[in-house]
């Protein structure tokens, strides 16, 4: 193959690290795994059997590009019934991912800036430069808040968008209602676009969920079924705001994606009537006895979603200290593959209450 073949955004970013701790994870033997950033439980029955159950009715052809009619009836309802004034249309997307694609496709320019904040998730650096748009970074250690003013100074002529992910992978924080309305109504001023990647909304532990779509009705919602339904595999996600900017997203998703899979569709239907509390409510134990089992040992913020913790490395870089709980059997990832900082590490306690203490066990060995 010509090393010309190979276009020059192919460079622009490496292989997710997390990809590698995965692989790492494939060759050991009984490891200890807190890297893994989906829930521990499967896709409940009723979901698995809808998709079945579809496929086996013939439902496996490619559904209309913005989605099957009966998912996007029940979301538009939630959704009326959530922003009662707002006019927003709804689009089925291939996963969150999907969505966060057609949204940079749709939206970014080249040479177009992106607000996002540090620490991130691992693919918003990625999908801005895909769309040769500039991620412009605004750090928030150590406490992970947003700093208002930092933003509307930020804010400069190509700036597009502002992308804000609430409750937050990997730090596990949540944006405070009064950030939310902040950031929301400044976007609002400064004609700037606010994207909201919500995907954890069902996993806040200490206050309900706000959106910022509540303050400011422009505000571009990408939501999706992979972590609330465990259903990561199957690729279903949605998208709502202003109709013209879902028009030319279902546009972009006719010539790229196509369709969320249709199956799935049928799945994700079935997932809207699907109680999750019990779930949350043992998502939110983990999170106490994460909390509690490093807070002699570690700086943390307390995590109040999602189900991520961001602790401090105690001493050294986050990469050597990662490398030495691997040797431990631990893994856990480091923080600078969400940040350009490297002093933090993330773990996922989405795993048994006996792995989690098993993981903590090697992690306070590990402090001092
Ligand atoms: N946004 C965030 C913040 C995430 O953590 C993830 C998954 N790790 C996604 C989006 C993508 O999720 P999906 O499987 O729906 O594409």
């Amino acid at each position: 193959m010509s090393e010309s073949w190979l276009a020059e955004r192919t460079h622009a970013f490496e292989s997710s690290g997390i990809r590698k701790v995965f692989d790492l994870a494939a060759s050991m033997k009984d490891p200890i795994n807190l890297s893994i950033g989906q829930p521990h439980f499967d896709v409940p029955d009723e979901i698995q059997n809808a998709c079945i159950e579809a496929i086996r009715s013939r439902k496996n052809a490619y559904s209309q590009t913005q989605g099957i009619g009966p998912l996007r009836q029940k979301l538009s309802e939630r959704i009326r019934s959530d922003f009662p004034n707002q006019d927003r249309d709804v689009l089925i997307t291939s996963g969150t991912s999907g969505g966060l694609v057609l949204a940079m496709l749709a939206m970014v320019n080249p040479g177009d800036e992106v607000i996002f904040f540090d620490p991130y998730f691992v693919m918003y650096p990625a999908l801005v430069k895909l769309a040769g748009g500039v991620p412009v970074i605004i750090d928030t250690y150590p406490d992970f808040r947003i700093d208002i003013q930092r933003v509307a100074d930020t804010i400069g002529p190509r700036t597009k968008a502002v992308l804000l992910n609430s409750p937050a992978n990997p730090t596990g924080t949540n944006a405070s209602d009064n950030e939310l309305r902040e950031l929301a109504e400044l976007c609002n001023r400064r004609g700037v676009a606010l994207i909201s990647d919500e995907i954890y909304s069902r996993f806040q532990y200490d206050e309900p969920f706000v959106s910022p779509a509540k303050y400011n009705e422009q505000t571009i919602v990408i939501d999706g079924f992979s972590k609330s339904h465990a259903m990561t595999g199957w690729r279903v996600g949605f998208v709502h705001g202003p109709p013209e900017l879902i028009a030319a997203m279902t546009k972009m998703q006719q010539f790229t994606f196509v369709c969320a899979p249709q199956p799935a569709q049928w799945g994700a239907l079935a997932a809207m009537d699907v109680d999750l509390g019990h779930l949350i409510d043992e998502y939110r134990q983990k999170r106490d006895r994460v909390v509690e089992g490093l807070k002699n040992h570690y700086e943390l913020v307390r995590p109040r979603g999602a189900f991520y913790a961001f602790p401090k490395v105690p001493h050294g870089t986050a990469d050597s200290f990662v490398r030495k709980a691997i040797e431990n059997q631990l893994l856990i990832i480091p923080g600078n593959i969400f940040s350009a900082r490297d002093s933090h590490f993330r773990i996922s306690y989405a795993a048994e209450d006996q792995t989690l203490e098993r993981g903590l066990e090697v992690l306070r060995r590990l402090a001092h």
